[in-house]
């Protein structure tokens, strides 16, 4: 599904109301008190929200991390895309480039999601359901969040074969904010950090990720968002790019004014005009956020992709990881050659002995489904309420 764009967003978020601390009190949270430079908020478990490289580390001694996203299911379409473009990839140090893919369930095949998983790229969470209209996910409460995002990380471990433990991140459809809600199950379900959070406000020094134990500096630009303080829960900000008229976006697939979709060099040009302000800035983690059906649609503009990727894993200080990889950084900031030093990121591959099910009747919408699972075939389509479909 298409993300809609941030004037879209907007739109929606003036209708909204931000929870108060009443609410905060019936469900058993606790306001987040303001940051101030009297604070006790230490790594590796808590950061305040700031700009500051972590560490207190100069530019030119900070790793400059990239992370590429794609959101939605995974299928065999896109995942020839993901094959050609980001596979066998390596870092100047050596170590394999990353990826993250925040996945839906609808679709998704998930003897593809296990092959992703055993090249090393990192499969987080975006839903069971990707349902429609936005205003489910602005209404949406603790437990609606728990049944599309806990629910998921069950049901991903189990048809995917990997590891319950490995999925460490979520990304809420839309980029539609809960509030709280969704902050509020991650400790739960050993969820680590949330990568829905887009700031247009602190783009130039960028963003670092930060905890939520103290109360939020980051603008509210798809509210409602968290008011109440959770430990040791982060936000791995979407740092914002700007295109060619300077109007936020935060999707490459969203922004508005761009080059033309068939030039290569200038969205070459566009990329790494706003690399730059990250890499000869605060060296904040660069963000290159899209939907796989904008490469394919474009060759030119994944042409532009390939030697961004080719350029930066080049680049001695660049890194291209998964986004936790990130967050277990900024926990344990080192300068560069320490962080080479430690070597690359260890899992172990997962078998996959792939079944196809079908037809799968669905209690949502009445239709039959076929899935590609690495398990036993559920006896209908699972769904929210009925993860397994048992
Ligand atoms: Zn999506």
């Amino acid at each position: 599904m298409k993300f809609l764009g941030l004037l879209a967003l907007l739109l929606v978020a003036s209708a909204a109301i931000a929870d108060d601390s009443s609410s905060e009190e019936e469900a058993g949270l606790k306001e987040a008190e303001e940051c101030t430079p009297d604070t006790v908020c230490e790594l590796p478990n808590c950061r305040c929200s700031s700009t500051n490289i972590p560490g207190g580390l100069q530019p030119r001694d900070t790793p400059q991390f990239v992370t590429v996203t794609f959101d939605d299911g995974i299928n065999i379409n896109n995942i020839l895309t993901y094959r050609n473009t980001l596979y066998n990839r390596r870092n100047s140090s050596g170590c394999p480039a990353g990826a993250t893919f925040y996945v839906s369930h609808e679709y998704t095949n998930y003897v593809i999601v296990n092959e992703l998983y055993n090249q090393g790229f990192e499969i987080a969470l975006h839903s069971i359901t990707h349902q429609t209209p936005q205003t489910y996910w602005f209404e949406a409460t603790k437990e609606d969040m728990k049944r599309e995002f806990g629910d998921q990380k069950i049901q991903m471990a189990h048809f995917a074969n990997i590891p319950y433990e490995s999925i460490k991140g979520l990304r809420i459809p839309f980029l539609q904010m809960t509030g709280n809600a969704s902050f509020e199950i991650m400790k739960e379900y050993g969820l680590e950090y949330d990568c829905t959070w887009p700031t247009t406000s602190h783009t130039n020094p960028g963003l670092w990720p930060y905890t939520l134990d103290y109360a939020s500096t980051q603008d509210c630009i798809v509210p409602p968002c968290p008011t109440a303080s959770f430990p040791g829960t982060w936000v791995k900000p979407l740092v914002t790019w700007s295109d060619l008229q300077g109007v936020a976006c935060s999707f490459v697939d969203a922004c508005f004014f761009i080059p033309d979709r068939a030039d290569e060099d200038a969205w070459y040009k566009f990329i790494l005009t706003n690399f730059e302000r990250h890499y000869l800035g605060n060296r904040a983690p660069f963000g290159f956020f899209v939907h796989e059906a904008f490469l394919s649609a474009f060759p030119a503009v994944r042409g532009a992709f390939v030697r961004f990727l080719d350029l930066i894993n080049n680049l001695p200080d660049t890194f291209m990881v998964n986004s936790h990889e990130v967050i277990d950084w900024v926990k344990n900031s080192v300068p560069i050659d320490k962080y080479k030093a430690q070597g690359c990121r260890r899992f172990n591959p997962r078998a996959c002995v792939a079944r196809s099910c079908g037809p799968l009747n669905s209690s949502h919408n009445g239709m039959d489904y076929w899935m590609q699972i690495c398990n036993v075939c559920p006896r209908v389509y699972p769904w929210l309420g009925n993860p397994l479909g048992q």
